[in-house]
């Protein structure tokens, strides 16, 4: 912690980072309408800047700027045509905050397309956002909102949001986007800055392998993330909630029933309960993880790939990628070590000598067994130890030597992995 006594020592090591908080929201009935309108004239400024860049682009060949856009912003607010007062009616923050995710929405799509990103990974030019498929979203800057000393959010026009304080803020926020999701819930997300201050090292490293059926298996057993099949336990619930939907959906070109819009959110929270339990078993587990060691060793697993397998089911329900990103974030922000390790022959090489099966091993055979030592150990339990020692992490040996603190320097950086033919067999298996 570093309180007013510290020294200057520990000051010059302090980094921030910018970061987003959410809260959630319980907006009254009153609330609930403000923030839909101006969700509306947001949404409504949002599409005539799509329709006046396409147009500008077309007919001038030029892009047209955010100040130009801001300048039409204006005639659109102050003209003669019936809509101009009620677009005048909101705040002007949001409507020029608006102009600006618009703007940065389509440079992000001509950088890519700039850069020569692949089409399916491009992001695509900003385009028009329907009044039935877009959920209201309104961004507000420092002049745009308040937090009143009882802990309310005070938006433009007054209207005051009661804030469900789950966490204490780091710093005054310096933005907030007000949005309501898929389920009907009302969140308020603050842009906010927070020091970053790196744990104290433990002298401890750690190999990580992602599978299916537990999702993350360690060189340490305690250590271990099972598989907790959120999924399946809500299956029947999801299932029960999306026929409630298929029975109320009217015909095409319809506006939905109240009945189909409530079975839609029920559905929503189902998945939304989903999610977040995946996630807070995530977060838990890579707290854990992070405290109790300096150098994660993380096989650096596309799961892209089972995602077409026959267990792409269960391998979605395990939410390796998220797992994987939340332990990866959560190990850079506290200072530790963590190296991404290529996945490419972990099952097949030995984590005690070295050696490379001849043979690929069929994701039947869950036990390991090297041909050259006779080291036997569970298959995942040996692509974990592979991990470690193809890190370049310093393994605890056998008489317990273990990684020094000038290992545990903050080091984000992503190592060549060696060639495991190359390696030094007296490195030896990390008795971690
Ligand atoms: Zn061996």
């Amino acid at each position: 912690m570093v309180g007013t006594g510290a020294s200057r020592c520990t000051w010059v090591l302090m980094t921030f980072e910018t970061v987003r908080y959410n809260y959630r929201l319980r907006p009254s009935r009153t609330a609930r309408r403000h923030l839909c309108e101006e969700g509306d004239r947001a949404r409504w400024v949002w599409n005539q800047c799509v329709r006046r860049s396409s147009e500008m682009y077309e007919h001038e060949g030029v892009t047209i700027s955010a100040g130009d856009l801001d300048g039409e912003l204006t005639d659109w607010r102050n003209n003669d045509a019936g809509w101009s007062e009620w677009l005048a009616a909101g705040s002007s923050v949001v409507q020029q905050q608006a102009i600006r995710d618009f703007c940065a929405a389509r440079s992000k799509a001509l950088k890519d397309f700039a850069t020569g990103v692949a089409r399916s990974k491009r992001r695509g030019l900003p385009r028009f956002h329907s009044r039935h498929q877009s959920q209201p979203s309104v961004n507000y800057t420092r002049r745009g909102f308040n937090l009143s000393p009882d802990g309310r959010l005070v938006v433009a026009g007054g209207v005051s949001i009661p804030v469900v304080w789950s966490r204490d803020l780091p710093e005054a926020p310096t933005s907030v986007r007000v949005y309501r999701d898929a389920s009907g819930h009302w969140w308020a997300s603050f842009v906010t800055r927070r020091t970053i201050e790196a744990a104290p090292p433990v002298g401890r490293a750690i190999g990580i392998d992602w599978g299916v059926e537990t999702t993350a298996t360690t060189t340490d057993p305690v250590f271990d993330q099972p598989h907790a099949n959120h999924g399946a336990r809500l299956a029947k619930k999801l299932a029960s909630a999306q026929r409630k939907m298929a029975r109320r959906r009217r015909p095409r070109n319809q506006p939905p029933s109240k009945g189909y819009v409530a079975a839609r959110e029920e559905s929503a929270r189902v998945y939304q309960q989903m999610v977040w339990c995946r996630r807070d078993d995530a977060h838990k587990w890579a707290k854990r993880v992070v405290d109790h060691h300096d150098q994660i060793a993380v096989e650096d697993f596309r799961p892209a790939f089972l995602a077409k397998s026959t267990m792409a089911k269960k391998a979605a329900d395990a939410a390796i990628g998220e797992t994987k990103r939340i332990l990866v974030e959560r190990g850079r922000r506290y200072g530790r070590q963590v190296v991404m390790v290529p996945p490419a022959y972990t099952t097949m090489d030995c984590g005690v000598c070295g050696a490379r099966a001849k043979h690929r091993l069929p994701l039947s055979q869950r036990t390991f067994c090297c041909d050259t030592c006779g080291h036997t150990a569970g298959r995942d339990r040996n692509a974990a130890t592979v991990m470690v020692v193809r890190a370049g992490f310093v393994p605890a040996s056998a008489d317990g030597v273990r990684p020094t603190a000038t290992h545990t320097t903050v080091s984000v950086g992503v190592p060549e992995a060696q060639a495991p033919g190359h390696r030094q067999p007296e490195l030896g298996i990390p008795r971690l």
